[in-house]
């Protein structure tokens, strides 16, 4: 159940993370003119509102965040190989990395690097803009602003704007199927209005290959609509548990009531 919509913000018994408490605020006009919106968030709301609402609504800081995958650590270590050789072309096509990595993740890393340089928009010709890059647009009607981080920004020579994401994971979703990739989409449109563009995701890892969402008006149109769902929720104060494998990974898996993470880890 949700608080009264002009319930103070924030709330006066906010919870210090030891337990939950179940309650949420709603995020109303008045309490949050604006929200912000990052693309990460709308996969994360639908996986589990409670844990998005934790984070976004409250802000608790979990007192026993969940480790660091090593899946995780090669995926930060890949990207910030990949931005160092863009910035530094001529580290681009090197045997040797150019970052610094614990041994135990050097392979991996330059295997990602190999792929890469197989799939990278350079040998199309085309140029690079920019590596970690934040795009911003601010939705006037729904109350929110949009952001993302691109891990490359290229134009090709016909004008068309990419941007790239890189994926070292085992079988990412696709684009298409990707609310995140959806955010970027706008952001595109928004940026580079005249300009054709793409959001092209690097699946670096296995059998390495790209994939592509084209930037037109149905996706921009659907991108809107995600977005606005998903704000709809955050205003309505919708936070419900959702329980599952994923536990295991989330920072309140020892405090939530619905926690699944000891069923999904026995030890
Ligand atoms: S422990 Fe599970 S159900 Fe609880 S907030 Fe985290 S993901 Fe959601
Ligand atoms: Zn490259």
């Amino acid at each position: 159940m949700s608080a009264p919509a002009d319930a103070p913000w924030p709330p006066e018994d906010r919870p210090d993370g030891d337990e939950d408490t179940g309650s949420r605020p709603a995020l109303t006009r008045r309490s949050h003119p604006d929200l912000m919106v990052w693309a990460g968030h709308l996969a994360e709301r639908r996986r589990c509102p409670r844990q998005h609402g934790n984070r976004i609504a409250l802000g608790i800081a979990s007192p026993d965040p969940a480790p660091v995958t090593a899946a995780a650590t090669r995926g930060i270590l890949t990207h910030r190989e990949l931005q160092e050789r863009h910035d530094r072309w001529e580290a681009h096509g090197a045997v040797a990395l150019a970052c610094e990595a614990p041994d135990h993740h050097v392979e991996a890393v330059q295997a990602d690097v190999r792929a890469h340089l197989d799939l990278c928009p350079a040998e199309d010709g085309a140029r690079y803009l920019a590596g970690e890059q934040v795009l911003v647009t601010r939705l006037e009607d729904l109350g929110a602003v949009v952001l993302a981080i691109v891990d490359a920004v290229w134009e090709h020579a016909d004008g068309t704007i990419e941007l790239r994401d890189y994926k070292t994971g085992a079988a990412p979703p696709g684009p298409a199927e990707d609310p995140a990739a959806l955010v970027h989409a706008l952001l595109a449109r928004t940026h580079w209005p005249e300009r054709p563009s793409r959001v092209t995701y690097e699946l670096l890892a296995d059998a390495p290959t790209t994939a592509e969402l084209p930037v037109t008006q149905d996706t921009v149109e659907a991108a809107l609509g995600a977005v606005g769902e998903h704000v709809a929720a955050l205003r309505r104060g919708e936070w419900e548990a959702r329980p599952g494998p994923h536990c295991r990974w989330c920072d309140y898996r020892r405090s939530c009531p619905s926690s699944q993470a000891a069923a999904a880890d026995p030890s």
